[in-house]
C-alpha cells in the first residue's frame, strides 16, 4: 500500500520520534503501534548508504514472503526456538530486511510462515535503524488500557483501534544467546505486544471492537475468499 515501500534502501523512511497513546496523532503518523506503516508523514528522515542498509539489501535478495490473513500459520501458537545458531541469525536478519522493505516496525516469524517464537522490531525512535531481535520472549503488562490504532503487515488495508496496557516489560533471548529485559511505556510497548500476540496466533482482528468488526467485515471476507481461491495476495 505504501507506494514507497519495497523501493530499496534509498527510500527507507523513518518517522520521527513521537509520543504515543492518542489515536488522532497515531493516524497522522501512519499506524504507530503496528507492524504496518502505510504512508509517509512530515516527520520523515531518510537514511542513505549506511553499511547496515547495504547489508540488508544483500539479504533481501532471498527475502521471505509475508503471509496474509487468514493463512493458518497466523492463527497457530508458535513453538519455542530451541537453539540460537547461524540459521536462526540468518532468519532474523532476513526478517529484519523484510520488515524494513515493507516499511514495518515489527515482524513475527509466523508472518513469514515460520511457526517459532521469534520476532524482530524497530520502533524507530531515532533516525538510524535499531533493529532488535526477541527470541522466546515473555511479556509482563501493567498500567491502564490505552486505545491505539494498529495495522498489520499480514492484514493490509485493515486498521483497527486496539486497547492494550500502557506498560510492557519484555524478557527475551538475543542473537548472542543471552537473556535481556526491556521495559517501555510508549510506542515500543505497543509494538512488542502486537508482535507477541502473533506468537500466540492472535491478530488485531481478534482484538477489534464490534464497531471495527462491522466496518471491516467486507474486507476480511474478501481476504478469506481470496485465500480460499488460492490467491494469497503475494
Ligand atoms: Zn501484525
Amino acid at each position: 500500500m505504501d507506494p514507497a515501500a519495497g523501493a530499496g534502501s534509498e527510500r527507507f523512511k523513518v518517522p520521527a520520534r513521537r509520543e504515543s497513546g492518542q489515536c488522532r496523532r497515531d493516524r497522522r503518523s501512519g499506524g504507530a503501534g503496528s507492524d504496518y506503516h502505510p504512508a509517509p508523514d512530515p516527520g520523515i528522515v531518510r537514511i542513505r548508504d549506511t553499511e547496515f542498509l547495504r547489508r540488508i539489501n544483500l539479504v533481501t535478495q532471498r527475502s521471505l514472503e509475508i503471509h496474509r490473513y487468514p493463512h493458518p500459520v497466523l492463527a497457530r501458537r508458535a513453538e519455542p526456538v530451541e537453539t540460537v545458531d547461524d540459521d536462526l541469525r540468518q532468519l532474523a536478519e532476513a526478517m529484519i530486511a523484510v520488515m524494513y522493505e515493507a516499511d514495518g516496525v515489527g515482524l513475527a516469524a509466523p508472518q513469514v510462515g515460520i511457526s517459532r517464537r521469534l520476532f524482530v522490531a524497530d520502533p524507530r525512535r531515532t533516525d538510524e535503524p535499531e533493529p532488535q531481535v526477541f527470541i522466546n520472549p515473555d511479556i509482563r503488562l501493567e498500567g491502564d488500557l490505552v486505545p491505539f490504532e494498529e495495522g498489520c503487515l499480514s492484514i493490509p488495508e485493515v486498521r483497527v483501534t486496539v486497547r492494550r496496557p500502557q506498560v510492557a516489560t519484555i524478557t527475551a533471548t538475543g542473537l548472542d544467546g543471552e537473556r535481556f529485559e526491556l521495559t517501555d511505556d510508549d510506542f515500543a510497548a505497543r509494538v512488542w505486544q502486537h508482535e507477541f500476540d502473533h506468537l500466540d496466533g492472535v491478530l488485531i482482528v481478534d482484538r477489534m471492537s464490534p464497531r471495527d468488526r462491522l466496518a471491516h467485515r467486507r474486507t476480511l471476507k474478501d481476504m478469506r475468499a481470496a485465500f480460499e481461491s488460492g490467491d494469497r495476495g503475494g
